[in-house]
């Protein structure tokens, strides 16, 4: 007998084959015709397949009658097709073996919908609800969207460590690295004694896996690092996380330009792919979360669409311009905060918005200072319903320009000789861009909180399972 998937028995090619499947009970609905009513979902796929329990079953009074919501079952049945206009198929069942029951008394998921805070305290069910279901194979399914695009392009796939010496461009606070004891450090003079702790030198958790992937761009031409990257950022915010993952492409010969066409197209493979593999789950977030309706228009326009190009300074005219009043200030030379980078994409523009050429005292040393030499060829993607999903640059590839910019922003040069030698040794203009995914799945899903888009969230306060 076949072994199928959920969603292989939700296909009309499977009517009049006997198969067997295997997953978790959603609901159970007794008939008065005497025969019972099975929901099977396996994760295969969002919808269930209903499975047909008839009274002749030898087990139907001792078993199927006491099928709980969460148990585990097989089944083994024919596939038909059903009457019901919901659903193309259903499995009259020959055979229901209870697996693994779940005490409907204490089993958290019932059929009720549940809020996404209470889901959160059960991060380890909460995969088996529709919505973690969808959640879990939209973000598969963009990673694979993100090694094929970057594969088919030539790009390779490397990987940059976890654990790093360098303080990486102080992209953001850093979780320290250490075998030391808290109890009882080591000192020398009243300052902590690195020499004894694992690395010899203080070491972190990465924020970025940039700097190494420059080392590769600058051999293999273009490559892209995709991980987890860590951020002690005390922002308790719904877009940010301490723990995420993040795609860095980095490419030797390119400016800022292709940098920018680059991110447009991958963006654009990524909403291309969802809308083609992920649409049943896409729709259940279209009619379930809340003011969601416009999902699909709001990701065929993006894919349709050009994007905005615009200087940072352009930007903050039209800000300033906009007669709105801000919670934080907006003046040339200030960071743009979510809700300038959202006005821009949802109400200006009403699309996706690069910004290009930042003030060089708001961006990090490593990108390339333009002739004017207040700015930097920075380029931000901004996003309806996220804002800034993409941060990227032109890297500055002249030595004497890069230290100077190191030595402006009070890093150490010592630490970054091997960084510099890429710019002594055959330097190259190149530029490269980090995506984060999980920013990436807010806007294809219109959820709202980042913490429903990674399996275990880890934010201020909260490292549980
Ligand atoms: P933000 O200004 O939103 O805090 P950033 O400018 O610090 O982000 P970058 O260093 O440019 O972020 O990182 C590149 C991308 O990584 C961002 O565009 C975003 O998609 C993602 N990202 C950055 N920080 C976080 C975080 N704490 N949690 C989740 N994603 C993040
Ligand atoms: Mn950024």
């Amino acid at each position: 007998m076949e072994k199928i998937t959920v969603a292989a028995a939700r296909k009309p090619e499977s009517i009049g084959k006997v198969v067997k499947l295997q997953g978790w009970v959603r609901t159970r609905r007794d008939s008065k015709g005497g025969f019972s009513f099975i929901e099977l979902n396996d994760g295969s796929c969002q919808g269930n397949v209903q499975i047909i329990a008839a009274a002749e079953l030898p087990n139907y009074e001792s078993v199927v009658k006491h099928l709980h919501t969460g148990a585990s079952v097989t089944i083994e049945g024919e596939v038909k097709a059903s009457p019901a206009a919901k659903q193309p198929t259903e499995v009259h069942a020959q055979r229901v073996e209870l697996i693994g029951d779940a005490d409907p008394e204490t089993y958290p998921l019932q059929k009720k919908g549940h809020s996404f805070e209470f889901l959160r305290e059960i991060a380890h069910l909460r995969p088996r609800t529709n919505t973690f279901g969808a959640v879990t194979r939209l973000r598969h399914q963009v990673s694979m969207s993100i090694h094929q695009f970057f594969h088919e392009r030539g790009f390779y796939y490397i990987h940059t460590p976890i654990i790093t010496s360098s303080d990486c461009e102080g992209a953001g606070a850093l979780f320290r690295v250490t075998t030391l004891d808290p109890e009882a450090i080591p000192k020398v003079n009243g300052q902590v004694d690195y020499t004894q702790d694992f690395f010899g030198k203080p070491a972190y958790l990465t924020v970025s896996g940039q700097l190494q992937g420059e080392a590769y761009a600058c051999a293999l031409g273009k490559i892209y690092t995709f991980g987890p990257t860590f951020r002690a950022e005390n922002s308790n915010t719904p877009r940010h996380l301490a723990e995420f993952w993040m795609v860095e492409p980095e490419m030797a010969f390119y400016e800022l330009s292709d940098n920018m066409e680059l991110a447009e197209a991958f963006l654009k493979r990524i909403i291309a792919d969802a809308l083609q593999y992920c649409g049943e789950d896409l729709k259940f977030f279209a009619e379930r979360l809340e003011n969601n309706q416009g999902l699909f228009d709001k990701l065929e326009n993006v894919l349709n669409k050009p994007f905005q190009r615009l200087p940072y300074t352009e930007a903050v005219d039209i800000l300033l311009r906009s007669g709105r009043s801000w919670e934080f200030p907006v003046a040339w030379g200030n960071d743009l905060q979510s809700e300038h980078e959202r006005y821009l994409a949802e109400q200006h523009f009403r699309c996706p918005v690069i910004l290009y050429d930042y003030p060089r005292t708001l961006k990090p040393f490593y990108m390339k200072v333009n002739d004017d030499g207040r700015t930097v060829r920075a380029m931000d993607v901004l996003v309806p319903g996220v804002g800034e999903i993409i941060g990227g640059s032109q890297r500055e590839d002249r030595l004497d320009i890069l230290e100077q910019r190191m030595q402006e922003q009070g890093l150490n040069p010592e630490g970054y000789q091997w960084y510099c030698d890429l710019r002594r040794y055959g330097t190259v203009p190149h530029s490269g861009f980090g995506l984060g995914l999980e920013r990436t799945i807010l806007f294809l899903s219109g959820l709202s909180n980042i913490r429903d888009v990674i399996p275990f969230p880890r934010t201020p306060g909260h490292a549980a399972f």
